[in-house]
């Protein structure tokens, strides 16, 4: 009589190789890594991207500063028109018109009484175009290379760098305006 042999125990069907397993140490230490290199990577980022913002908010600065003065400028042809001579002084010019008191604080600054508000004496007629109205006391733009902004009679802002802003305020016209920015800012 043939015997037959016993089949073999089936072997359970297998979908991946098997897992050799981590440590529970070896994980930690691959999420700290990673971590670590996450962390890494925002700083170089935040380090390469920080002195674009800072610039960018200073040039903010100093666009908004520009539309601040050519406010004021508006704020005193209003009143040479009205008046028919230049307002006696700044808290005149700023009384006559309401909303005025905001457009005399440069960003760059840390408050009110910003800018040097100086009005030419005489006939105005005979003001020159160039006649410096207004501008930043130094150090409002700091991070822009010392430069400042500058209302002229004729309603013009201009950004000046610092040597060019000294030779037009060594100009005969600008001697009152001179004058009273020596007063403002000091020696
Ligand atoms: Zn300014």
């Amino acid at each position: 009589m043939t015997q037959i042999p016993p089949l073999p125990p089936a072997v359970p069907p297998t979908t991946s190789a098997p897992s050799r397993g981590l440590p529970g140490w070896g994980l930690a230490l691959i999420i700290v890594g990673a971590s670590l290199v996450v962390l890494f990577v925002i700083g170089l980022l935040v380090a390469i991207l920080m002195p674009s913002l800072d610039r960018a908010e200073a040039l903010a600065n100093r666009t908004i500063c520009q539309a601040n003065l050519q406010t004021i400028g508006a704020a005193v042809d209003t009143y040479v028109l009205e008046h028919d001579a230049f307002p006696p002084d700044g808290e005149t010019l700023k009384r006559s018109r309401a909303d005025l008191s905001f457009y005399l604080e440069c960003p760059g600054d840390t408050g009110p009484g910003s800018y040097c508000v100086q009005f030419p004496g005489g006939d105005i007629d005979e003001v020159d175009a160039g006649t410096f109205i207004a501008c930043d006391l130094k150090g409002n733009h700091p991070d822009l290379d010392g430069g400042r902004n500058v209302l002229r009679r004729d309603g013009s802002v201009q950004w000046m760098r610092e040597e060019a802003f000294q030779a037009q305020l060594a100009k005969p016209w600008n001697a009152e305006f001179a004058k009273a920015l020596r007063a403002a800012e000091g020696p």
